[in-house]
């Protein structure tokens, strides 16, 4: 029989059925290990010239949504946040000493968790402290917001502070599958969100939706998209949610009995590809889309988009410096990830310490494999050395055969309608991956 087809997509269900990382770093965070990188973290941003990028992180919610696996926890209690921005504002003023005079900040992203979990003078605050302690000549602001929480005061703040970019959380807008993973959001919150944030000046905002939710199905997901494409969102990301109670125990409250299989979730993910694409938006990398004149699409088409700890971006800064409990600092030759109990951390900063207390150095190979990944995955294609891909040929072959991907020589292309598996194949390129590990199904 002939493999089934869905939309512009073919389903080979044998080459997804390895659960494969979303390779938002090489080594992904599974491969970082505990351990005091405290000395590693001051040597290596004393060594870092030129832009930089920086990442604040806000590990508070006013709801838990009961899908997320982000490090995040209850915004019930004022003195908590309150010694978590005093820490912050420690952490900030340590980095910034540890770094050369010359270096320059050009993006700061803000995210958690919700943002807008804390009070807007306490974000006003924050962007204060960045501006007196970093030199940042004109950065660009973004930051990822709850549309339930987004009130006019803090809508104010963002026209004041100078946000350009904003995500917001949306998932669905259904009502019966919104109760099924614990976030109720009407339909009214995101409109006016957007209509605020419009206002205030941001030009691009982004809407993050799942497929493969519970009760979810093909006609639901279209009505979430459509809503999307009226609204105008100038960015959507599309994931497929993973279920994965063993590790983030709060999804134990979604009924796993209810969630699409995965010939569901690919179906799914194959029509709002193809639906998107036929409301003109260009897809980037493999779950993302954006309006054709966003920053984002440019990056696409150019061949500068690029993969971080955030998805896909068009930021071109080499190094991205995490502010905050658990956050992530990218370097060059290591990840440095900082101490996550909000305890502990306080205690790190009120001590005038650095926090990285997980993290790997990468090594040349780790380089090496780790910019044929991010090639794949951002411009589908990369030239591969010959030891690389003699290695790799085997495990490239099924998906060469089925017409997924080309080999001319040393070099690969993800041919049309290879997204959902350009994961896998970016797969046989990591040398940490072993098969016992339980990562999110591929689509
Ligand atoms: S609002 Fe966002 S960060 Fe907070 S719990 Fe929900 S999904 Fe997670």
């Amino acid at each position: 029989m002939p493999p089934e087809r869905f939309s512009d997509w073919t389903y080979h269900p044998d080459l997804l059925a390895q659960p494969v990382p979303r390779y938002t770093s090489y080594p992904t965070a599974a491969e970082f290990s505990d351990g005091d990188f405290e000395a590693l973290q001051h040597e290596s941003l004393a060594a870092v010239r030129g832009d930089i990028s920086l990442y604040l992180h806000i590990p508070y919610c006013h709801d838990i949504c009961w899908y997320c696996g982000c490090n995040t926890g209850a915004a019930n209690r004022t003195e908590r946040l309150a010694s978590y921005l005093d820490a912050l504002h420690r952490e900030i003023v340590s980095v910034a000493q540890s770094l050369h005079p010359s270096v320059r900040v050009v993006r700061i992203a803000f995210g958690g968790g919700s943002p807008n979990a804390i009070q807007p003078h306490d974000m006003v605050r924050l962007v204060d402290a960045l501006l007196v302690n970093f030199r940042v000549p004109w950065p660009v602001l973004s930051i990822e917001l709850d549309p339930r929480s987004l009130t006019p005061a803090w809508l104010m703040a963002i026209r004041g502070i100078g946000v350009i970019k904003a995500s917001l959380g949306v998932q669905t807008f259904d009502p019966r599958v919104q109760a099924a993973i614990g976030r109720i959001q009407p339909r009214d919150d995101i409109a006016r969100a957007m209509a605020g944030l419009r206002q205030c000046g941001v030009e691009s905002i982004n809407f993050d939706l799942m497929y493969g939710l519970p009760f979810q199905t093909e006609a639901i997901l279209d009505q979430t998209l459509d809503e999307t494409v009226a609204m105008g969102a100038d960015r959507i990301a599309l994931f497929g949610y993973a279920h994965v109670p063993h590790m983030i125990a709060r999804q134990r409250r979604i009924d796993a009995s209810e969630l699409p299989d995965q010939r569901a979730r690919f179906a799914m993910a194959a029509q709002g590809s193809a639906r998107l694409i036929g409301a003109r938006y260009q897809a980037v990398g493999f779950d993302h889309f954006a309006r054709p004149g966003d920053g984002l699409a440019q990056a696409a088409l150019a061949g500068t988009l690029r993969r971080n700890f955030q998805g896909f971006t068009d930021d071109q800064a080499p190094v991205l410096i995490g502010l905050g409990a658990t956050s992530i600092s990218q370097f060059d030759h290591a990840y440095i990830q900082n101490e996550k109990n909000a305890g502990r951390y306080r205690m790190l900063c009120s001590a005038g310490r650095l926090t990285g207390r997980r993290g790997i150095a990468r090594s040349l190979e780790d380089l090496r494999r780790g910019s044929v990944i991010e090639a794949l995955l951002c411009r589908g294609e990369a030239t591969v050395d010959a030891d690389l891909l003699a290695q790799a040929l085997p495990r490239l072959a099924p998906f060469i055969e089925r017409g997924l991907l080309r080999r001319d020589d040393d070099h690969l292309t993800l041919e049309r309608g290879s997204e959902p598996y350009a994961r896998s194949v970016a797969a046989v390129f990591d040398g940490w991956r072993s098969a016992e590990r339980r990562f999110s199904s591929a689509v």
